[in-house]
């Protein structure tokens, strides 16, 4: 049997997707589709442009006018690389409240799914398995506990040059979570048919063993 295509990986920020899903691509050829860099991508330009979260209607033509598109690891809009701008502090703190909005939500999924129609993908999210590739044949639902992802996040932000302590990270994530765990357009939740994994005790080995076993259990 072939390998699984595409593999959906849902869960919280900092519970494990990223890891899971680049031992993937390293291991088996999978491309990744990293959907937060398209919701994160539409809020940089809207903040660069004035346009308000709370302004739907200018979300909403911003929404279908924009130009974004995902390549592997970077992002581009109009043509323009914005990668290097996901990780700043202040998209950080307004994504959550652009990704909200369905009419946001409808232009990024079609990008998320051009992106991801390519013979052997996982795509990474909030909503890879409930909405935008549902019937996606190996779901994965990754959970920890908002302390071990506020320490990991912490961690993860001095790679990335930011400084954010452990108390600072804990609160973004519980914002971020509380928004996108009760929004009415494809709130974050796993998939009826997703295999739930508590990252919370886990090496990154453990993890990564537990998905490859499922894998390889689904060629086999
Ligand atoms: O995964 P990442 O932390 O880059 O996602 C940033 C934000 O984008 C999330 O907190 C969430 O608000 C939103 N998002 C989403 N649906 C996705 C991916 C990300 O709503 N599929």
């Amino acid at each position: 049997m072939s390998l699984p295509s595409p593999i959906a990986i849902d869960g919280p920020s900092a519970s494990g997707k990223s890891t899971v899903a680049r031992e993937l691509a390293r291991r088996f050829g999978y491309v990744v589709i990293d959907t937060g860099m398209t919701y994160r991508a539409f809020t940089a330009v809207a903040l660069d442009r004035g346009v308000a979260a709370e302004d739907t209607a200018a979300c909403a033509s911003l929404a279908a006018t924009i130009d974004l598109s995902l390549e592997d690891e970077q992002v581009f809009v109009d043509g323009v690389d914005l990668t290097e701008r996901l990780r700043e502090p202040a998209v950080e703190a307004a994504v959550s409240a652009y990704s909200a909005i369905p009419t946001v939500r409808d232009a990024m999924v079609r990008v998320q799914r051009e992106a991801g129609d390519v013979p052997l993908c996982v795509a990474v999210g909030r909503d890879m398995g409930t909405e935008v590739f549902p019937d996606a044949p190996l779901k994965f639902f990754l959970n920890a506990t908002q302390e071990a992802r506020a320490s990991r996040r912490s961690k993860q932000a001095g790679t990335w040059g930011q400084e954010q302590d452990a108390t600072e990270a804990g609160r973004d994530i519980k914002r971020r979570d509380r928004i996108d765990t009760t929004r009415a357009a494809s709130p974050l939740r796993p998939a009826r048919d997703a295999i739930v994994i508590d990252t919370t005790d886990l090496t990154e080995q453990e993890l990564l063993d537990q998905v490859i076993a499922r894998v390889s259990a689904w060629v086999a």
